[in-house]
């Protein structure tokens, strides 16, 4: 496999924390999206996983200081989240020039796979 740039990891970073930021509820959260393992309501919710990938990769995080390996990890993650929010019409996303199907394509060519 390719050497993976850290720094082109860290920049795909910025397009599904918007994106999962945008499609939460935050309104609706009562610690404004911050994740709390102890809270019942946090582990109930069922935004509960978008919640701890935000935790764990917003602006806030220095994604820098993790390893390579750590941070394929969570983009494997946030392009599940991604894939899995695509409307119908992306099924010939091959030829979708949209900002989903622009960003995994990005991804795909970042992780070499
Ligand atoms: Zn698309």
């Amino acid at each position: 496999m390719a050497n993976i740039n850290k720094a082109d990891l860290i920049q795909l970073f910025d397009f599904p924390r918007t994106r999962i930021l945008q499609s939460m509820e935050v309104t609706h959260c009562p610690h404004a999206v911050f994740f709390n393992a102890a809270d019942e309501q946090c582990i109930n919710c069922h935004q509960g996983e978008e919640c701890i990938w935000m935790n764990h990769n917003d602006e806030m995080v220095a994604l820098e200081k993790k390893s390579v390996e750590e941070l394929k990890q969570q983009l494997l993650i946030a392009v599940d989240f991604v894939d899995s929010n695509l409307s119908p019409h992306h099924l010939s996303r091959r030829n979708c020039q949209c900002d989903n199907c622009a960003w995994l394509r990005k991804v795909q060519s970042v992780l070499g796979s």
